[in-house]
């Protein structure tokens, strides 16, 4: 379905960008990966899931700080330059602090602010003009549960996935007569690493189990008491990408267990 289209999924060296990377290359898409670490891996991963697909796929690496807006033009200058255009881009990368407002640390609202919100603003800005000249293009957001209601301790985490919900709609708006989409996922919890250290905090402050500290942090917010996996966070945003959502515009898709429907 995505064979010759190019997605530019930022924060893919692991959990949720990962899986969605690996969605679109089982659908033939060529990809950008970004992220911190060692991207051996996921770009040997990335190229099997379209392997086991029956696809030959162009796979790269930009090693981009997303909190800095020149490394975000780099790496889309470097995708556009390489691989032709960026058809899709999924605005992943994030990263989480948990304390009080009163106690919040300003260098911790500042990157939380910049990776999981003006990010998306910057990619988002430089990728449009393609995706308009093709008349097609999709973005997509990866906000959360916390897109669309708060936690306490979650001050930053918070107003930028609200934020970005909000980038959303107005990007769907500004595009609607075109072949442009924009839409966000908002998961509920996903374990991943970002997650992983949720629940060690849990487990070191009340002396549990990983086990019971999983089953808590479950309890506390998610009535089908499951994890959402990448993937089925990558099978929507394949939908997304589909002829089937070509009118589905500036929605911010829940996949929590139930988390915001209480
Ligand atoms: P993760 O920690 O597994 O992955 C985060 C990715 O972002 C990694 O590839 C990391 O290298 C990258 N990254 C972090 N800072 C970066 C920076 N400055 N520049 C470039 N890359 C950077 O986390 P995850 O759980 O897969 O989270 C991915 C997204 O999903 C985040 O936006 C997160 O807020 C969101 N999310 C996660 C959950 C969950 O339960 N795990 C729930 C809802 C939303």
């Amino acid at each position: 379905m995505l064979k010759n289209k190019t997605a530019l999924v930022t924060g893919s060296t692991s959990g949720i960008g990962l899986g969605i990377a690996k969605s679109l290359a089982a659908q033939g898409a060529n990809l950008v990966l970004n992220g911190f670490g060692d991207a051996t891996g996921p770009v040997a991963e990335v190229k099997a899931a379209a392997a086991h697909a029956g696809h030959d796929v162009q796979v790269l690496f930009h090693p981009a700080d997303m909190s800095q807006p020149r490394q975000i033009a780099e790496m889309m200058a470097d995708a556009a330059q390489q691989l032709g255009r960026v058809d899709i881009l999924v605005n992943n990368a994030g990263i989480q602090h948990v304390a009080r407002v009163e106690n919040f640390p300003h260098e911790k609202w500042d990157a939380i602010l910049a990776i999981n919100l003006s990010s998306a603003f910057h990619a988002t800005q430089l990728a449009l003009p393609a995706m308009q000249a093709a008349n097609w293009g999709r973005i997509i957001n990866v906000a959360s549960a916390h897109g669309l209601v708060a936690s306490a301790e979650k001050a930053a985490y918070v107003a930028a996935k609200h934020g970005i919900v909000g980038l959303t709609k107005v990007v769907a708006l500004e595009n609607a007569t075109s072949g442009v989409t924009c839409n966000a996922i908002c998961p509920g919890w996903v374990l991943t690493p970002l997650v992983q250290k949720q629940v060690d905090a849990r487990a070191a402050a009340n002396s549990w189990t990983n086990a019971q500290a999983t089953e808590e942090l479950l309890r506390e917010k998610e009535p089908s008491l499951q994890f959402t996996t990448p993937e089925e966070l990558g099978a929507l945003a394949v939908f997304f990408c589909s002829p089937a959502a070509n009118n589905t515009r500036g929605v911010a898709w829940a996949m929590d267990g139930g988390w915001t429907a209480q």
